[in-house]
């Protein structure tokens, strides 16, 4: 197999070319080639000198930044692989990803310095670091000689079916495969611009971090959260012209459902990863948008992507397909005795080829059970990866992906084990046994929902489990629902029935306290906003966001409407940490309000409104 190289190489190789231009660009401030080559090899010389090199992890726990840019080259630099760490996870799973990587040193920024304080192993303020090394930083020792590149470069966690996330160990070859065949595919070129939004705890955001660097481009870096804020992405997209850029599917229909949405001239290839495309995304999309839009499929487990289909933007298509494999990469559909299916049977997709990483850390049983041999592969010790996914290939020789054949799900592009969440319910006294699952209610608004039957000494309360949760689990990973049953419908077989379980009766018997309803103008206001998102029979004032099954989507399309009805902007930040009621909600929105209007006017704004019937008033607001 030809060698492919170092992701830093590729960097260090376009620092020759372009030192001067813009390489990352962050709220206000720019580092350029030169100078991030610079900070990185300076913070790369420490690593080596305390032990990193090949195959060595270091966990990166650390929010958007140029620093966190400046950590992930140094890592790479110095010779060994990142393990990120996101500081929004809860402290015990931070805890255990640094102790199931076995990573010894944690990079991280002051602010975030408590949630690594109890680990074994070194922490470093990399921010603090970082403006010491500016100062005395000298070149690069040439620190990575020794790193080839079926060497490590990375490793995610992902959710893990018995309740345990589980980390894929993925090489510079695999990923180095990925953004030489983007280069060559799309060609972005200097006067390029791609947005980094994705979390850099999901792959997908390995390539936005380094491919512009392959090509004089430059990296516009999203503020902390903002890939979570509708109004602030078209507002960044087109301030920054932004001309690459990428989303989940889920994220993308939000994102073209704004008010504001227009066609982008300078926004050129939009790609999609992580969920299916849907036919009526795909024919929204390009109703509005003139970019290219670009569906890529592949786990974790295989560097980012496989396939790629490019839409070719026929409104009427019921089938999307995920396309074929990417150069040095292969797709098979296959039955249970590994052989193929024929052309428009359904069988499970298997990746082999280069992209594959090289297993779970820690886990032979694991890797060995999802990295099978290949049948099918030329070389001695070929593999290839269950992918648990579903497909078939179509008649125009492109494949089509039809779902899972096992538990795990997508919910707004998260990946999750629902066997993970019922396993780290079932740790809680109260409950005997539980289990957890997506429910779509509403179109397009996917939420999990959990069932448990509770021990025989205690029922333990809704805030209580979703404590119990928080303390381990990701917020995505937090049912909106708990139901509590006596017990769970069953199949003729004796499994538990997931088609019998009940909708959740959204009833205020879930909710602690009793009703409280709205008073004020605004309170009605945002009550009938509110009911337009959660199937509650009444929603009160002191009714928690979060207690409803409330998530940062649907909060980002509450203050979409709430901009509409009241002409306050209000950030979701705001609305979530302090206006998850209607009535915290609806004191922002005042408050906003007196900033912008006459005390006197308001009031008698609000005196006259006080008086209308709540029918007048929707009259009113039509
Ligand atoms: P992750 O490891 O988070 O990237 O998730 C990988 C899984 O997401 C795949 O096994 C699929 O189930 C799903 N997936 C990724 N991309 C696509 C796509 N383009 N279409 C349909 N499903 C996808």
């Amino acid at each position: 197999m030809e060698a492919k190289g170092l992701i830093h190489e590729l960097f260090e190789q376009q620092v020759e070319r372009t030192p001067d231009r813009e390489a990352v660009r962050f709220q206000g401030e720019s580092v350029t080639y030169a100078e991030l080559n610079r900070r990185s090899d300076a913070l790369a010389q420490r690593l080596r000198r305390s032990g990193i090199g090949p195959d060595k992890l270091v966990g990166i726990g650390m929010e958007r930044s140029i620093e966190m840019v400046v950590a992930l080259y140094a890592v790479l630099k110095a010779g060994g692989a990142y393990v990120p760490l996101d500081p929004d996870y809860p402290k015990d799973r931070l805890a255990y990803m640094v102790k199931d990587s076995q990573v010894g040193l944690v990079l991280t920024q002051r602010q975030f310095s408590g949630l690594f304080d109890e680990l074994e192993g070194d922490v470093w303020i990399a921010d603090e670091l970082d403006s010491v090394l500016q100062e005395n930083g000298k070149g690069s020792d040439n620190g990575t000689a020794r790193t080839r590149d079926g060497h490590l470069a990375y490793m995610f966690y992902t959710s893990g079916s018995t309740g345990r996330p589980k980390g894929a160990m993925n090489t510079h070859a695999a990923i180095v495969n990925r953004l030489r065949w983007l280069q060559k595919t799309f060609v972005m070129g200097e006067n390029d611009k791609l947005l980094q939004k994705s979390p850099y705890s999901f792959d997908v955001s390995v390539w936005e971090f380094y491919w512009p660097h392959m090509c004089g481009a430059c990296l516009v870096i999203a503020k902390p959260k903002g890939h979570l804020d509708n109004a602030y992405l078209w507002e960044i997209i087109k301030s920054e012209q932004i001309s690459f850029v990428q989303f989940v599917p889920t994220m993308l229909q939000t994102f073209l459902s704004a008010d504001q949405c227009e066609d982008l001239p300078f926004l050129r290839h939009v790609f999609l990863c992580g969920e299916p495309l849907t036919p009526t995304l795909n024919e929204r999309f390009c109703s509005l948008m003139s970019a290219q839009l670009h569906n890529l499929y592949g786990p974790t487990e295989a560097a980012v992507f496989v396939t790629n289909w490019t839409s070719d933007r026929q409104p009427e298509r019921t089938v999307i397909p995920i396309g074929t494999a990417i150069a040095e990469n292969a797709m098979y559909v296959l039955n249970d005795r590994y052989e193929h299916v024929a052309q428009g049977e359904t069988g499970e997709l298997f990746i082999s080829g280069i992209g594959l990483a090289r297993g779970y850390a820690g886990r032979p049983d694991l890797t060995a059970e999802r990295f099978v041999p290949n049948p099918y592969g030329g070389e001695p010790g070929a593999r290839m990866y269950h992918t648990g996914d579903l497909g078939r290939w179509l008649q125009d020789g492109n494949l089509e992906c039809l779902g899972r054949n096992d538990d795990q799900v997508k919910v707004r592009g998260f990946r999750i084990e629902l066997g993970e969440i019922c396993s780290v319910l079932e740790q809680h006294v109260g409950v005997r046994q539980a289990v957890a699952v997506v429910r779509e209610d509403q179109p397009g608004d996917e939420r999990i929902c959990a069932y448990f039957i509770p021990d025989h000494v205690y029922s333990p309360s809704v805030s209580e489990l979703r404590g119990h949760l928080q303390q381990t689990l990701p917020d995505y990973m937090i049912p909106s629902y708990f139901v509590e049953m006596e017990t769970f419908p069953l199949t003729p077989s004796g499994k538990t029935d997931r088609k019998q379980l009940p909708s959740p009766t959204l009833s205020r018997l879930m909710i602690a306290h009793a009703f409280v309803p709205p008073e004020t103008f605004i309170q009605k206001e945002l009550a009938v906003i509110w009911s337009q998102f959660f199937s509650f029979d009444q929603i009160g004032v002191d009714d928690d966001f979060i207690d409803l099954g409330g998530h940062s989507l649907v909060a980002t399309q509450i203050l979409v409407r709430c901009g509409d009805v009241f002409g306050v902007k209000v950030s979701l930040k705001d609305m979530l940490t302090r206006g998850t009621t209607i009535r915290a909600l609806a004191s922002i929105i005042e408050t906003g309000l007196l900033e912008d209007t006459d005390d006197a006017e308001l009031n008698a704004m609000l005196g006259e409104l006080e008086h209308l019937s709540e029918k007048e008033i929707e009259e009113l607001l039509k």
